[in-house]
């Protein structure tokens, strides 16, 4: 099984990715946090652009499951010294690897390194394309938060434009049946987003009504043109960044992170108790390793029963 893009899944394959990670959440609260589950598997983590959360997530997630676990990292990877994907993945496919988890900064590098590998491969971000972990943590943890994700208001944030978070989580949270608006100015919402079939707003005043503010990064490193999308950081913060007094009393914010302080949000924001920053890291890990044992074993059930 490949999670390229979130589509791959129906609404009842990720419920069935989250009774599983509730195990594993479990687990997480135990002193030995690990199983045998992939005991004899082997996960090749293969990160060509830069990662804290997603990498250390997949590493800790196969550690816990027992499986063989190897990172490949952009910089200290061969790929520096000029070698193709493809060369890169032939390599790797020697060590016959149950799962290659891929972060690419070109959209669809994923869906092609499955080409050369008869591994179960699990897109972890693939440039502004598509990054379905985080699509499945983000629900995982509004499922733990509000016990249910049916008829929940969210509103996504900021830089749609480039983000692949956006992407995942606009179609993902649609199949739960959540109510997703995207919000932000104009130069930074996609071309053609008119037929994505969603609510777009240019104003701050669409949080009103929501029960969910997902803010999205600044993402100035996937930048085109010359023209940058906003005048400044300082003044995109200034117009649309926000404090915990924007946020109403019972809303939640979430951010798939990194976070910028003080740019989509203010430091107070992020530390203030209406943020669910880290319990979406949280969430990731026994998400991660829901995934990891269905990538390997479609019947994960039986594995964890
Ligand atoms: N960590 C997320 C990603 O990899 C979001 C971000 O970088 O802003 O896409």
């Amino acid at each position: 099984m490949h999670l390229i893009s979130i589509d791959d899944l129906s609404a009842a394959d990720i419920e069935n990715l989250f009774s599983l990670s509730d195990g594993f959440l479990e687990i997480a609260s135990r002193s030995i946090k690990k199983v045998p589950s992939l005991r004899g598997r082997t996960i090749i983590n293969v990160f060509l652009e830069a990662s804290t959360r997603t990498q250390s997530s997949f590493e800790l997630a196969g550690k816990r499951l027992s499986a063989d676990v190897i990172n490949i990292k952009g910089s200290s990877s061969s790929v520096s010294k000029g070698e193709s994907l493809k060369d890169t993945i032939l390599t790797l496919e020697s060590y016959r690897p149950d799962v290659l988890v891929m972060r690419h900064p070109q959209v669809g590098a994923s869906r092609m390194a499955t080409r050369y590998t008869s591994a179960s491969v699990i897109n972890a971000g693939d440039g502004t394309g598509e990054h379905p972990t985080q699509c499945l943590l983000d629900l995982y943890s509004l499922r733990r938060v509000y016990g249910r994700l049916d008829g929940l208001k969210v509103a996504i944030v900021g830089d749609v434009l480039r983000s692949r978070v956006a992407r995942s989580d606009l179609f993902g949270f649609r199949k739960m049946g959540i109510d997703v608006r995207l919000v932000g100015p104009p130069t930074l919402m996609p071309p053609g987003i008119e037929y994505w079939d969603v609510p777009v707003y240019n104003d701050l005043d669409a949080l009103e009504d929501v029960d969910v503010i997902y803010l999205l990064r600044m993402q100035l490193e996937r930048a085109k043109g010359k023209v940058p999308p906003v005048p400044s950081l300082r003044e995109y913060s200034r117009v649309w960044g926000l404090s915990q007094y924007r946020v109403k009393p019972g809303q939640r914010v979430m951010h798939p992170g990194p976070i910028n302080r003080g740019v989509e949000l203010s430091g107070d924001l992020a530390d203030d108790e209406r943020s669910l920053i880290l319990h979406q890291v949280e969430s990731g890990l026994a998400v991660r390793m829901a995934i990891l044992l269905t990538a390997v074993a479609p019947a994960a059930e039986e594995a964890t029963g």
